[in-house]
């Protein structure tokens, strides 16, 4: 299936060019040709993958917001807890085709599902040990999302090593009934296109004892991990290994560019610096973090020691790239007083952000993406240079105003690896998709 794209602007590997046809065949960008033609499209950039998300806690968003006394983290979590109770495998699914058709609108191309739901009420296995990543690989196809699939190891209550408690029994697995469930997942995207990937995820250093997580590494393709997330997990981990989560995490695997550190909101510039330079990905989740108070990033050790950065959207809170971006620029402003403090001298901060999160998230979800260059998956985003926010701009300046006047409502079309799944700011499976998704979001809000 082939389709040629003319765009009166495009960001390509080389930088902006004017005027360009992209030949996309096979799911690939196969040539990027100067056209006279007329431009199908105004504005063509590379589109990012989402990094980092936990589908189910999408219908979660907006509940959590009345002061309930020591209003914290773990306040977020009793929720969240209650609310998997009430969750059915038909649920899943139908929230994930929801959440991923919201996020191809807002110009994600690919998600890295960090998923780790994996039990029915109580903890008990479901007759197939894959059933919910089952459904997160159907959601992928309903609505042709590029899927990382990263199942989630989740074997304890904290580093002490207590059992696992209410809700969270639903995320239980013990290292060999892990193996049985990574089989089913493999099986579970065999369906998929070839775009898709499946790697693993030890939850956390709480969740998972230090012997299991060096294991689990061990298997092959890309690896994340919560890590540094909260003060008191810093606490916890320093008290009981004595070094701090980064520095004990480094010590029990060989951090590489395979790895993707979602938060390190607590790292050290020390511990950031070391990461950054052995290749893994920071992955944040600006809107989250900003949601449940977690912190500030020191970025400038990121970016002074080289790294990649990319972005997840994680609680699902909020869906918009445009915002995303837009409140890790604001928090690095607020924290040192200066503006665009993550553009080096005379560059751009929406470029900076934009190309950042694109290269940084397709390294984390092992797609051969994040420019648009030939050979590479045609993860493709166009925007109307029509938008307000957008009328009569140019080069990075459209970045600029993309992440910081406007938002995700100048996204016309998307392409993940080819497939042209947004077309005129929607969906093409929306009218099928959103009433399943309205439905299941009314009943399961009045358990909540
Ligand atoms: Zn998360």
């Amino acid at each position: 299936m082939s389709e040629i794209i003319i765009a009166a602007q495009a960001l390509t590997e080389d930088g902006w060019r004017n005027n360009v046809a992209i030949t996309i065949e096979g799911g690939r960008v196969e040539a990027i040709e100067p056209s006279d033609a007329p431009p199908t499209v105004d504005i063509l950039l590379p589109a990012p993958g989402n990094l980092h998300s936990h589908a189910f806690q999408r219908a979660m968003a907006g509940l959590t917001e009345q002061q309930t006394g020591n209003d914290n983290f773990w306040s977020w979590r009793a929720l969240m807890y209650r609310f998997l109770e009430a969750l059915t495998p038909d649920d899943v699914e139908v929230i994930a085709s929801g959440l991923m058709m919201e996020m191809l609108e807002a110009g994600y191309a690919a998600l890295g599902e960090f998923h780790y739901l994996h039990n029915a009420p109580g903890g008990t296995p479901y007759d197939n040990p894959a059933e919910l990543a089952a459904r997160i690989a159907a959601a992928a196809g309903t609505t042709g999302m590029g899927l990382t699939l990263l199942p989630v190891l989740y074997m304890q209550g904290g580093l002490d090593g207590r059992a696992l408690e209410g809700g969270q029994r639903r995320f239980a697995s013990t290292e060999d009934s892990f193996a049985a469930l990574m089989e089913g997942a493999a099986q579970a995207i065999a369906g998929l296109p070839d775009d898709t990937r499946l790697g693993v995820a030890p939850h956390s250093l709480r969740a998972v004892p230090a012997d299991a997580i060096a294991r689990v590494a061990a298997r092959p393709g890309p690896k994340h991990i919560h890590v540094a997330e909260q003060t008191a997990e810093v606490e916890e981990v320093l008290a009981h290994t004595g070094a701090r989560p980064m520095a004990h995490l480094a010590s029990l695997v060989d951090l590489s560019p395979e790895w993707t550190l979602i938060h390190c909101t607590h790292g050290t510039a020390a511990e950031l610096g070391e990461a950054a330079r052995a290749g893994a990905v920071a992955g944040l989740c600006p809107i989250t973090e900003s949601n449940l108070g977690d912190g500030i990033i020191e970025m400038a050790a990121v970016q002074e020691a080289g790294g990649r950065f990319g972005i997840g959207s994680d609680s699902n809170v909020r869906i918009s790239l445009a915002e995303e971006l837009r409140t890790l620029d604001y928090s690095q402003r607020l924290a040192r007083r200066a503006r665009n403090p993550l553009a080096g001298p005379g560059q751009s901060s929406g470029r900076t952000l934009y190309q950042g999160a694109c290269l940084g998230a397709a390294q984390a979800l092992a797609r051969g993406a994040g420019t648009i260059a030939p050979g590479n998956l045609a993860d493709l985003v166009a925007l109307d240079g029509a938008a307000p926010s957008l009328a009569g701009l140019t080069g990075d300046r459209v970045l600029d105003a993309h992440i910081f006047a406007g938002d995700d409502g100048a996204v016309r079309d998307v392409w993940s690896a080819g497939r042209h799944v947004v077309r005129g700011g929607r969906h093409v499976a929306r009218d099928r998709i959103a009433p399943a998704f309205m439905a299941t979001l009314r009943r399961l809000r009045t358990v909540a």
